[in-house]
């Protein structure tokens, strides 16, 4: 039995905590004083007790999943308690106490995967929906966890298996010309060529899960981080400001109309005698060199911006592939923002999600289509059916129904404790 606070950190107005596994039926029997539990998936108000000393901890809402149709697929229990640091730390220590182990990052995506509930690119659209920061990233995300990619996978898995069937039907038959199978060769280039437009969604997605880099440049003293503050400070919806890869980068994650971007101002970065810190200098580096944007404060390529017109007198906004800005009044910069947010649509357009969202689904999927492809070009009926068998191999992978072992521990790990 594996426990977790699901919730985010306390303190909040519920905390939502998960537990999983065989046995806890009782265990919420024995936390609520009750042998009566509520209908299933029907939530109602309890006291849960500490067994040592009976003291009552909280009212909490319970809920019960029975399995197999719970997300884990196992018999699974939510308490709703009030979310302070004491309520949420008291009821941890009794599931402690009551035998239950805390859960590992992704744990319970992890038993949903192994018990059959989900296959691996739902964990993984579930992984970039539990990250997802905005709009374009929860479309992408939810339209996969939602299982629209394991649904043709699996559908191209049967088609190839059926191919590979007649092929090797085929090879018995090859003996009795009064027997006629049908070819092959045009329904399994049709599967190459679908999942090939499968996989031609992939840059998008990629653009869209890490986002597009915007790099400003410029001088010292042009109003390098003054520009990338403004617009950071400006922007409402603005998600995160991390650290960058050295102390000297400022990097800031921007919302551009549903599409994450990251702007870079590497203005600080300087030379080091530290070889760790070089190496953070030589990638924040080769980072802005290969930005999606350029904002280039003075020359170079990319959106030309003229910094400081409070001091110029120039109009602020954006003309003719110039934007006139000040960063220190804030004039233009809603018109720059406009701009940026045009660009960013720009690369990436809407419509669809993204069928191939991470670079595994990408590889294995381009791998299929390769075999395929050969299966294709393979007069011999033997090593058609071995092509076609090394495709239906590879989409195994990609769902997880061959060889998941060595993909598990990178799958899982990035979740959260909790999911
Ligand atoms: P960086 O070296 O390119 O990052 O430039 P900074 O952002 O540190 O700015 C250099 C100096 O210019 C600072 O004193 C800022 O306050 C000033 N500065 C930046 N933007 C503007 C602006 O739009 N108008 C005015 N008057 N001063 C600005």
């Amino acid at each position: 039995m594996i426990f977790a606070l699901s919730s985010g950190l306390p303190p909040s107005g519920v905390a939502v905590l998960r537990l999983s596994g065989a046995g806890v039926f009782d265990v919420a029997r024995r936390l609520t004083g009750r042998r009566s539990l509520p209908p299933a998936r029907c939530a109602m108000l309890r006291s849960i007790h500490r067994q040592s000393d009976h003291q009552v901890l909280d009212e909490a809402l319970l809920l019960i999943f029975p399995g197999p149709h719970s997300f884990t697929g196992e018999d699974t229990v939510e308490l709703h308690t009030h979310g302070s640091p004491a309520v949420v730390a008291a009821v941890q220590q009794e599931l402690l106490a009551l035998g239950l182990k805390p859960a590992e990052p992704g744990e319970f995506t992890r038993r949903a995967f192994l018990n059959g509930r989900i296959d691996l690119t739902q964990a993984e659209a579930l992984a970039d929906l539990v990250a997802a920061e905005t709009e374009a990233q929860r479309d992408q995300a939810r339209a996969n966890a939602g299982g629209r990619l394991r649904h043709l996978a699996e559908g191209w898995r049967e088609a190839i298996l059926a191919l590979r069937a007649e092929a090797e039907a085929d090879l018995d038959f090859a003996d009795e010309s009064d027997v006629s199978v049908g070819d092959t060769t045009a329904p399994i280039a049709q599967l190459a060529a679908a999942i090939r437009a499968a996989l031609a969604t992939a840059p998008v997605a990629e653009r869209v899960r890490s986002g597009l880099t915007i790099a400003v440049t410029g001088p010292p003293n042009a109003g390098k981080s003054s520009l990338v503050n403004a617009l950071a400070s400006r922007d409402v919806a603005i998600v995160t400001a991390i650290p960058g890869t050295t102390r000297d980068v400022l990097e800031v994650h921007l919302d551009l109309g549903g599409v994450p971007a990251t702007l870079l101002d590497t203005a600080g970065l300087r030379e080091s005698d530290d070889p760790v810190e070089q190496e953070g200098i030589r990638r924040a580096r080769a980072r802005a060199a290969s930005a999606d944007l350029v904002l280039a404060l003075a020359g170079g390529e990319g959106l030309r911006v003229v910094n400081k017109v409070d001091l110029t007198g120039e109009a602020p906004g954006v003309r003719g592939g110039t934007a006139f800005v000040s960063a220190l009044t804030g004039a233009g910069l809603e018109d720059l923002r406009a701009w940026l947010v045009a660009w960013a649509r720009r690369q990436v357009p809407r419509g669809e999600p993204a069928l191939v969202t991470t670079a595994r689904q990408a590889h294995l999927l381009d791998e299929t289509a390769r075999f395929l492809e050969e299966a294709a070009a393979q007069p011999e009926s033997l090593l058609r059916a071995e092509s076609l068998r090394l495709a239906a191999a590879s989409l195994g992978r990609l769902t997880g129904a061959i060889g998941a072992e060595e993909v598990l521990g990178a799958i899982f790990g990035r979740f959260c404790i909790g999911k």
